[in-house]
């Protein structure tokens, strides 16, 4: 007998899918359902006969991780994908660039060791140190690594005691030329027009 009997009377246990059924149609439903259903193994729903196999492929086969093509599991598909994909787009820590996860810490050697100023001290400072720096800048401006001022102010006088530069000596040959070349291109133009408000000639 695959029929069960509940404990009330209005409804029966469907002995194949587990589930109430108005007692008036046990019968009835228990012959279709035992046809054209079966329990998934995995998830036990109750999944039609011929859809069995695309339940399968849609809900519980592997599937393979579209950024590296790596067959997984679905259910850890989201976190792979969000994070432990090596082709995951990730952000560089000091430029902010977007770049797959596998070229990150190549990417960070580089772009960490780039040095901007800062402002409170006046050094440059790589920016993988800069958030250390941050905390531990002192506020005080670095002259250390500039020209001493001693050796800056004898160049100051250096300079002064230097000769003017020569002035340019070809500078009226350039001037002839340039006059030349407008005459010319002017006389070109000129005649051109001229040629053209001839009037024609029959
Ligand atoms: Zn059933
Ligand atoms: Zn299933
Ligand atoms: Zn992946
Ligand atoms: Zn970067
Ligand atoms: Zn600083």
């Amino acid at each position: 007998m695959a029929v069960a009997s509940d404990h009330a009377d209005t409804t029966k246990i469907c002995s194949h899918c587990d589930r109430a059924i108005p007692s008036s149609n046990i019968d009835l439903h228990y012959a279709h359902c035992s046809r054209n259903l079966e329990k998934c193994k995995i998830c036990d729903d109750m999944v039609p006969r011929k859809h069995a196999d695309e339940h399968y492929s849609t809900t519980h086969a592997p599937v393979s991780c579209s950024l590296c093509n790596e067959m997984m599991e679905r259910e850890i598909l989201a976190v792979h994908k969000g994070e432990k994909c090596p082709k995951r787009i990730v952000t560089c820590d000091y430029c902010e660039f977007p770049l797959p996860a596998t070229d990150l810490s190549e990417h960070q050697e580089v772009c960490g060791n780039r040095t901007e100023l800062c402002h409170l001290c006046n050094r440059y400072i790589r920016l993988r140190e800069r958030i250390a720096h941050e905390v531990t800048c002192n506020g005080v401006p670095n002259n250390t690594a500039e020209i001493p001022r001693a050796t800056r102010e004898a160049e100051r006088e250096h300079a002064a005691r230097r000769p003017p530069p020569p002035p340019p000596q070809d500078f009226s040959t350039r001037r002839l030329l340039f006059t030349i070349a407008i005459t010319g291109i002017a006389i070109l133009l000129g005649s051109l027009l001229f040629k053209e408000n001839q009037p024609p000639v029959n």
